[in-house]
């Protein structure tokens, strides 16, 4: 409901890092992601909406014909660099940004995600004053960053809790580590909930592809197979165990994502709303 493309969570989080290139006068986004990622898509979107040259650094091989995402992105202008997946994880380096500035020409530069401090700045914006009226904010994550700016806004009465799309108990200590390092003191509770990644980032079980039509079914709300959609499973499954107090008032943020489904459709042969 934020754009038609450059939707979600992804809006807020580049918002001030494209008034912030434009400011320093840069022409040109140069960021890193996934084939299949979100923020690619956002960023290309960003980048045809307000008139700047933008690159994408995928992990692992650019495939020909291009997927979805990056069959979108290509269309919204964006250039393609494929990084091999162990160059990739050196990619924050000086010795690649080097390269890639010889390549490319100077760039403002976004991490991988989206994440740094003009995003989470960005995602305050999310909760607005009616949203004090919730007890609980329930919100997907990737990266934190989101995360980070809705704790930052989130008022004292309110439990934030964050939902890992990635499996392990690691994100709560790195979700620890960005507010400690963004100087976020949370005025409530933030609980992270790792107990519904589904096996992993993008894996997904027949159990949820069920939950998603029947909650789509019964709302016309559609999720997304690899934050929403896992979020409100985790949601429901805690209701129905009792986590939330009588009179609990829950605010789900709905992040977006839905320029992944159909490259999750195509990757996997199914169709996730017929
Ligand atoms: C990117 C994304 C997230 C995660 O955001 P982070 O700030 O990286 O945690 C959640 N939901 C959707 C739909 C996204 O595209």
């Amino acid at each position: 409901m934020v754009h038609p493309e450059l939707t979600g969570n992804k809006f807020f989080k580049l918002r001030y890092n494209l008034a912030e290139a434009q400011e320093k006068g840069m022409g040109q986004i140069l960021t890193f992601g996934g084939a299949f990622s979100n923020h690619i898509y956002a960023t290309a979107a960003a980048g045809s909406l307000y008139n700047f040259d933008t690159i994408g650094v995928i992990r692992g091989e650019v495939v020909r014909p291009l997927n979805p995402t990056l069959q979108a992105a290509a269309d919204f202008g964006m250039s393609f660099y494929p990084l091999d997946r162990s160059t990739y994880r050196k990619k924050e380096q000086s010795e690649i940004l080097d390269k890639l500035a010889i390549l490319f020409g100077p760039s403002y530069i976004i991490p991988e995600g989206g994440t740094n401090a003009l995003a989470i700045k960005g995602c305050r914006d999310i909760l607005t004053p009616p949203c004090l009226d919730a007890t609980h904010i329930a919100v997907g994550v990737g990266t934190g960053g989101t995360l980070a700016g809705i704790v930052s806004s989130a008022a004292q009465h309110q439990e934030v809790l964050g939902f890992s799309a990635l499996k392990g108990e690691f994100m709560k200590a790195e979700i620890e580590q960005l507010l400690k390092a963004h100087k976020i003191r949370p005025k409530g509770n933030v609980t992270m909930v790792t107990d519904y990644h589904f096996g992993g980032y993008a894996k997904h079980t027949q159990e949820l592809i069920h939950f998603m039509r029947d909650f789509y079914r019964q709302t016309g709300i559609p999720l997304d197979p690899v934050y929403t959609g896992k979020m409100v499973y985790g949601i429901f499954d805690m209701l129905h165990n009792d986590y939330f107090p009588r009179h609990s008032k829950v605010l789900i943020v709905h992040s977006g994502g839905f320029q992944g489904i159909k490259g999750y459709e195509a990757k996997l042969g199914i169709t996730l709303y017929p």
